[in-house]
């Protein structure tokens, strides 16, 4: 029985942090697939409408592309090799959006600090775990853009010079509820496989705790290997 009671914590503490590394890896996975033809995650065709930085110059566009693991939402300066586009008020009136109706992970402090685009990201199933962002630094030509990334780890662009990136920063009510979803299926796991091992022994007439043979051994003495 002491045996059996030692062994309680420990498969707690296993299924916690199998149950945050899970969370963590399924995040990380949803910056990578579906890989399509525009990068990674989903695509950001929906709008979400336009923004101006504070001096009235730069229009942002804002659009966004969502799965069922990764939410995405583009800051695109409207311009032509970097010249502002004039836009008449009515047109930008007609499509402006609030910035502070987006969750505050997905926007910027101030539009101000943009450079040409900017992803914001947030990962995770069944809920948003993981937030990072990432930034258009310099372009070299055409395509070949060095980016930034704010809130986790950066990682080399690939071959079509596309963006690498694993969020660092966690949303911490998804974070938490996925783990501690994630750790009581562990959890369930490795009961259910300990209760089948036990099973397995006792009919083997071994051990349960340790697998040691009992036999010839009288029923409800201790094990000579484990003293279980
Ligand atoms: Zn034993």
């Amino acid at each position: 029985m002491t045996n059996a009671c030692r062994n309680r914590p420990s498969r707690l503490l296993a299924s916690l942090g199998l149950g945050l590394a899970t969370t963590v890896l399924i995040g990380w996975a949803a910056m990578f697939l579906p890989r399509g033809r525009h990068g990674y995650g989903p695509p950001t065709t929906t709008p979400v409408g336009l923004a101006k930085s504070t001096d009235g110059f730069k229009v942002w566009e804002i659009t966004q592309g969502r799965n069922a693991w990764h939410r995405v939402v583009s800051y695109w300066f409207v311009q032509i090799s970097g010249q502002a586009i004039m836009m008449r008020n009515e047109d930008f009136e007609a499509r402006k959006v609030d910035l502070e109706s987006l969750p505050r992970h997905l926007r910027p402090a101030s539009l101000d600090d943009l450079h040409m685009q900017a992803w914001y990201r947030e990962v995770g199933w069944p809920l948003k775990a993981l937030t990072c962002s990432i930034h258009w630094k310099t372009q070299v030509r055409n395509a070949d853009i060095i980016y930034r990334v704010e809130g986790g780890v950066q990682l080399p662009r690939d071959r079509e010079f596309q963006p690498r990136a694993l969020p660092l920063t966690p949303i911490w009510t998804g974070l938490i509820a996925d783990s501690a979803a994630f750790a009581l299926a562990w959890l369930a796991l490795f009961t259910a496989v300990g209760r089948l091992r036990e099973a397995r022994r006792r009919r083997a007439g071994c051990c349960v705790h340790c697998g040691y043979p009992r036999t010839g051994r009288p029923d409800g003495s201790r094990c000579p290997e484990c003293g279980g």
